[in-house]
C-alpha cells in the first residue's frame, strides 16, 4: 500500500522522538505540525508545518487536503485547547486519534506540593512576604505574576519573555532542558530560592529540579493540569504511539486499502 498519512501535533519531546523513530519507515509518510511559539524549534527530518490551523474548520480541512489517515495528538499536557479541536476535527473527518498523554509528576517521599488549578492560584500561593521564587512555566504566562511585584523571580524558558509581561523584579535565564538534579541544585543554591512554581508537565527531562527541590527543602507550587478530551487511542510515550501506528498501517493493509 502507499505510505500512511500520519500528521503529528507536536510541541514535546515525545512528539520530536516519535518524528524520528518515523523517519526512513517507507510504511509512513508523517507531517509534524508545531504551533510555532519558538523561532528556533528543532525540527526532525520528516515534513513540517508551522502555525495554527484556524480552529477545528481549518483543521478539518488540512486533513482532508492532506489527506491524512492517521492523527496523533502528542502537544503538551497543557495545550488543551489544540487537543479539542484535534478531538473534535478528526471525529468530523472519520480519522483515528491517538492521544499521547504523559504521565503526571507524582510527589515522591518527602516531597509537599501546593497544589493549584491555575497561575493566578500560583501567585497567591506565594503570599505576601517578599521571596525568591523560581519560575518555570514557559514566556507565555507571566503577566500574572504582576500582581505580586514584592517577590524576585528568576525565570527560566527556551527563548526570552516579552519585557512587558514580566514583574519588576526579575531576571531571566534562556535555556532549553534537559537539566540534570545536580546542575539544578546548584543553580538553586547560586540564586538563593526558596520557593519553586512549575506546571505539572510530567517531563523527565525537567524532573530534576523537584528532586533537587526536594534535597533542599525548597516549597513547590504545582500548577495542576488542564483537563482533556477522551480520545479513543491512548499511548504514553512516543514507542506505544508507534505502535499505534505500525498497527494501523497492517489493518489498511489487510483490507487492501
Ligand atoms: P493551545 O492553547 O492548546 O492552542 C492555542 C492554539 O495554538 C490552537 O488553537 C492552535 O491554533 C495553535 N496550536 C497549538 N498547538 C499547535 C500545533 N501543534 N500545531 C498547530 N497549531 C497549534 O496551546 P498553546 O497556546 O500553545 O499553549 C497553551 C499552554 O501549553 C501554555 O501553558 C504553554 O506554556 C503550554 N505549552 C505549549 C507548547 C506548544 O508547543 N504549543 C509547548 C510547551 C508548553 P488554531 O486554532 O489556529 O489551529
Amino acid at each position: 500500500m502507499t505510505p500512511l498519512r500520519v500528521l503529528i501535533l507536536g510541541g514535546t519531546g515525545e512528539a520530536l522522538a516519535l518524528s524520528r523513530a518515523l523517519v526512513g519507515d517507507h510504511r509512513f509518510a508523517a507531517t509534524l505540525s508545531l504551533a510555532g511559539r519558538t523561532t528556533l524549534p528543532v525540527l526532525p527530518p520528516i515534513g513540517h508545518r508551522l502555525g495554527g490551523f484556524g480552529g477545528v474548520t481549518g483543521m478539518v480541512a488540512y486533513l482532508r487536503t492532506e489527506r491524512i489517515a492517521a492523527l496523533v495528538d502528542a502537544t503538551h499536557p497543557f495545550a488543551a485547547q489544540i487537543s479539542r479541536h484535534a478531538q473534535r476535527a478528526a471525529r468530523e473527518s472519520g480519522i483515528p486519534l491517538l492521544a499521547l498523554r504523559r504521565p503526571a509528576w507524582e510527589p515522591k517521599p518527602g516531597e509537599h506540593w501546593t497544589m493549584v488549578p491555575d497561575l493566578g492560584a500560583g501567585v497567591a500561593a506565594l503570599g505576601r512576604a517578599p521571596r525568591r521564587v523560581f519560575l518555570t512555566i514557559g514566556r507565555q504566562e507571566l503577566a500574572p505574576f504582576r500582581a505580586a511585584p514584592w517577590h524576585f523571580y528568576v525565570i527560566r524558558s527556551v527563548e526570552p519573555p516579552d519585557p512587558a509581561h514580566l514583574p519588576p523584579r526579575a531576571e531571566i535565564i534562556a535555556a532549553r532542558g534537559p537539566f540534570a538534579e545536580a546542575d539544578e541544585r546548584a543553580l538553586l543554591i547560586e540564586k538563593g530560592i526558596e520557593v519553586l512554581v512549575t506546571k505539572n508537565s510530567g517531563a523527565q527531562a525537567v524532573r530534576g529540579k523537584l528532586d533537587a527541590a526536594r534535597g533542599l527543602g525548597i516549597a513547590v507550587v504545582m500548577v495542576t493540569r488542564p483537563i482533556l478530551p477522551d480520545a479513543d487511542h491512548v499511548a504514553a510515550d512516543a514507542e506505544g504511539a508507534r505502535a499505534w501506528l505500525v498497527a494501523r498501517h497492517a489493518e489498511l493493509t489487510r483490507r487492501g486499502v
